[in-house]
C-alpha cells in the first residue's frame, strides 16, 4: 500500500478541486495526469503576453454565488461578457437571438415587430411537440434564423443531421426580446485575470498533494487500484471499465492556432461561421478575453474544427442522446457494483455536458459525500 490516501486521475477542475479539499482535511494525494501539463481543458498559456485557451474558449457563468465566491478564492476575474457575432456567408449577425440579430434579418425595429415576425415563422410548428433539434429550433425561433444561424454550425459541430439530434442541445441559448448580446443569462461572468491554470496551480499547491503528468492511468491501471485505498477517476468511464458495455460516443475537436502579424484580426473574442461550407465552427482571437491586453502588433488566433471521435483521440464532447445516455447508466450502475473505491466525476466521468460552474458543483458534491 502506499502512503496517499487518495489517487486522483486527471488534473482538469474535477480532479483538482477534489485534491484540494481532500488535503484542507489532512489527506495525502497523489494526481496523476496524461497530458504533459495541469488544468485539463480549461489550460491557459500566455504567448505574447495573451493568454491562450488551448482548447477552446472558456468563459466562467454562474449564477450560483457560492460557486462564484469558491472559484474567486483562486483568481481575480475581469468583466468579460461573451457576445459571440455570427459569420453566415460574410453577413454578420449578432449572438444569442436577440433584438439586434432580428433587427439585422428582418430590418425590425421593436419587440413587437420582431415578435410578429418569429410567431409567422413558428406556425410551420403550430400544434406539433418538437421532437429533435430542428423542430425545437423552428418552434422556438423559426426558419430563417434555423437556416442561417443554427443548422450549418449545428450539422458541423456534432457530425450528424439537427433532425437526428436532441432537441436540448439548442434550449441552451437565450432567446431574447431586448438589444442584449449577453450570450449568458447567469449573474456572474467574467475570464480569470491571468489566466484559467493559475487556479488549478494554486489548488494543487499543497505539501499533501503530489502531482505527476505524462502518466497514464491505463498503463498501471492494476496496480493503482490494488495499492490506492481510493481512487478519483475523471476520464472515460467506459474506457474504465475496458469498453466492457459497448462504446460511449463523443466528439472530438481539432484547434488551429496562429499568430498573426495585426493587432486586431477580427475584432471581436468569438465570431461563429454558422454555414455549413466552412470547414471550422468558429475563430476566437485570445486577446480579446482580456481586453486587447498583450503585444499590441501582434495577435492570436485558434480555429476550432469539429471532427469524429475514434478511440485514442481527445474526447471533448460527451454526446447525450437518449441511446448514450442508457448506456452511461449501466456504466454508472456498474461501477457503484464492481468499483465501490471508486469515484468517477466530471465531464467524462460522469459523462455530462458540464460547463465550468456545473464541474465546480458536482466536485464539492462528491467532497461533501466523501468527508461527511
Ligand atoms: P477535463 O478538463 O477533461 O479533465 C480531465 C483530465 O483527465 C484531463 O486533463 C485528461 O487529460 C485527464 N485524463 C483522462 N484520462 C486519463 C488517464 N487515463 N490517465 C491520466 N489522466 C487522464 N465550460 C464553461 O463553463 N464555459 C465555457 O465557455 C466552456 N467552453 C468550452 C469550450 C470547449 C471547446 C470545451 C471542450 C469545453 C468547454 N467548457 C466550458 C467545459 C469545460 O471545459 C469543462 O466543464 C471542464 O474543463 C471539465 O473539467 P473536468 O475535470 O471534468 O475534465
Ligand atoms: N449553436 C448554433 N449556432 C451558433 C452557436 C450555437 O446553432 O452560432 C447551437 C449548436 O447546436 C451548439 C449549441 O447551440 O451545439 C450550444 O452552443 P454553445 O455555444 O453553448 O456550445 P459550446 O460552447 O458548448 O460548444
Amino acid at each position: 500500500m502506499t502512503k496517499y490516501d487518495y489517487l486522483v486521475v486527471g488534473a482538469g477542475l474535477f480532479g483538482a478541486t477534489f485534491a484540494y479539499e481532500a488535503a484542507k482535511r489532512g489527506k495525502k494525494v497523489k494526481v496523476i495526469e496524461k497530458r504533459d501539463h495541469i488544468a485539463g481543458n480549461i489550460y491557459t498559456k500566455e504567448v505574447d503576453g495573451i493568454q491562450v485557451h488551448q482548447y477552446g474558449a472558456h468563459i466562467f457563468h454562474t449564477s450560483n454565488k457560492e460557486i462564484w465566491d469558491y472559484i474567486n478564492q483562486f483568481a481575480e476575474f475581469n468583466r468579460y461578457t461573451n457576445s459571440p457575432v455570427a459569420n453566415y456567408k460574410g453577413q454578420m449577425y449578432n449572438l444569442p437571438f436577440n433584438m439586434n440579430t432580428f433587427s439585422e434579418m428582418w430590418g425590425v425595429r421593436t419587440p413587437a415587430e420582431a415578435l410578429e415576425k418569429i410567431n409567422e415563422q413558428r406556425q410551420e410548428m403550430a400544434g406539433k411537440e418538437p421532437k429533435n433539434l430542428e423542430e425545437q429550433a423552428i418552434s422556438l425561433i423559426g426558419r430563417d434564423i434555423y437556416e442561417k444561424l443554427i443548422k450549418g454550425y449545428t450539422e458541423k459541430q456534432w457530425g450528424q443531421k439537427a433532425t437526428e439530434l436532441p432537441a436540448f442541445i439548442i434550449r441552451r441559448l437565450p432567446v431574447r426580446l431586448t438589444y442584449d448580446n449577453n450570450y449568458f443569462n447567469d449573474l456572474y461572468q467574467g475570464i480569470p485575470i491571468g489566466g484559467y491554470t493559475q487556479i488549478v496551480e494554486k489548488m494543487l499547491n499543497s505539501e499533501l498533494i503530489d502531482v505527476e503528468t505524462g502518466v497514464d492511468f491505463f498503463d498501471q491501471k492494476d496496480d493503482y487500484l490494488a495499492n490506492y485505498p481510493k481512487v478519483v477517476f475523471t476520464g472515460m468511464i467506459d474506457q474504465f471499465f475496458d469498453y466492457q458495455l459497448g462504446e460511449l460516443q463523443y466528439r472530438s475537436l481539432r484547434f488551429e492556432t496562429e499568430e498573426k502579424n495585426v493587432g486586431n484580426y477580427q475584432g471581436n473574442a468569438v465570431i461563429n461561421y454558422t454555414d455549413a461550407e466552412t470547414p471550422y465552427t468558429r475563430i476566437i482571437e485570445h486577446k480579446h478575453f482580456e481586453f486587447g491586453k498583450g503585444d499590441k502588433d501582434k495577435t492570436i488566433i485558434t480555429r476550432e474544427y469539429p471532427a469524429d471521435w475514434h478511440r485514442g483521440d481527445e474526447p471533448y464532447y460527451p454526446v447525450n442522446n437518449q441511446q448514450n445516455n442508457e448506456l452511461y447508466k449501466k456504466y454508472a450502475q456498474l461501477a457503484a457494483e464492481k468499483a465501490n473505491n471508486v469515484i468517477f466525476g466530471g465531464r467524462l466521468g460522469q459523462y455530462r455536458y458540464y460547463n465550468m460552474d456545473q464541474v465546480l458543483h458536482v466536485a464539492l458534491v462528491a467532497v461533501n459525500k466523501e468527508f461527511k
